[in-house]
């Protein structure tokens, strides 16, 4: 029995001068980065290319000196990598060492700048899709580990009032609760009843069968209001059991798609210097299959 050939994929627009990017990570294959990253580069007309490269973490270190060596111009750095790569960049933006995370890598010099867009991302999101500025709001977060904690960084930066973190661990809720600066301290759910803006930046709330433990929950949809902002940060399934409840309250509800979107874009702008094309960005994953974070 004969295998049948797949069909030829001609690729004439890749060249020995092509810019090459990419997304570093384990694992990346189903990684959405590549795809917004080189929607990017078409709508901007540059010969440059994103693609996955899978690594675990005992490579990171030489991962990093190998890709500059080759003339890798920038990494989007996801799981497992972004505390690892925090302490491997020869500088790091302002962002990334208050966080202790990198999430994209520059090339500058014989190394790497490292930047944080998680945040910053989160918060374009915000203004662009919910038409929310968190100026003076009160904002709560529930969770504490790494998107968390560069959600509560970047709504602080932004200016609001109040930064509450619920977390499961309260040591580790405090100390993301400190990256939001005065507005920032730890909290319990019920404060989410009188917050302008709630964020589950925990993986819970995605699968949830009828009749399921409240457990499932990451905060009882009970305590949400009308008109509040709620963001899941989950984007697969794009409309969680937790933020269909959310919705039946009256709430504004999104996912976390917008995150993923203009941190992405914010990498672009990193390693082109040029504006991103965020509304084609955008296009690309809405007429996408779903795919896992990242
Ligand atoms: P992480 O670092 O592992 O943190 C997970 C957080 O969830 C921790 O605060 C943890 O609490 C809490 N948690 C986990 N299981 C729990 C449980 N059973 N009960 C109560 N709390 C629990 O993960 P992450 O990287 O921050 O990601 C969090 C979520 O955001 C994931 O769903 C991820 O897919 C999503 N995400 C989305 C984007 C985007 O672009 N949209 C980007 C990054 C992440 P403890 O501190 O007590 O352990």
């Amino acid at each position: 029995m004969s295998a049948s050939r797949p069909a030829p994929v001609s690729r004439p627009d890749l060249s020995a001068a092509t810019a090459v990017v990419g997304v570093i990570g384990d694992p990346v294959a189903h990684s959405r980065s590549p795809l917004l990253h080189n929607t990017a580069f078409a709508e901007l007309g540059l010969d440059w290319v994103s693609v996955g490269f899978p690594v675990g973490a005992g490579s990171i270190t030489t991962a990093l000196a190998g890709a500059r060596a080759l003339g890798v111009r920038g990494l989007s750095v996801t799981m497992p990598h972004k505390g690892a790569v925090a302490g491997l960049v020869g500088r790091r933006s302002p962002l990334a060492a208050r966080l202790g995370a990198v999430n994209c890598v520059v090339a500058e010099g014989d190394g790497w700048l490292g930047e944080n867009t998680d945040g910053p991302g989160f918060v374009a999101s915000l203004r662009r899709r919910d038409a929310f500025d968190p100026q003076g709001r009160r904002c709560l977060v529930i969770g504490a580990g790494g998107a968390a904690r560069a959600v509560v960084a970047a709504l602080g930066d932004a200016g609001a009032a109040k930064v509450i973190v619920v977390n499961r661990s309260s040591g580790r809720g405090a100390d993301a609760a400190a990256l939001a600066g005065p507005a920032g301290r730890s909290g319990v759910p019920s404060d989410a009843t009188a917050c302008d803006l709630v964020v589950n930046a925990t993986p819970l709330g995605m699968e949830r069968a009828a009749g399921g433990a409240e457990a499932a929950w990451p905060l009882d949809p009970a305590l949400l209001v009308a008109g509040q902002v709620v963001v899941d940060l989950v984007y697969n399934p794009a409309l969680t059991p937790w933020l269909a409840a959310a919705r039946q309250r009256g709430a504004r509800a999104s996912n976390g798609l917008g995150m993923l979107v203009h941190q992405a874009a914010l990498q672009v702008g990193a390693w082109t210097g040029l504006e991103p094309p965020v509304e084609a960005m955008w296009r690309a994953v809405e007429g996408a299959e779903p795919g896992p974070p990242g």
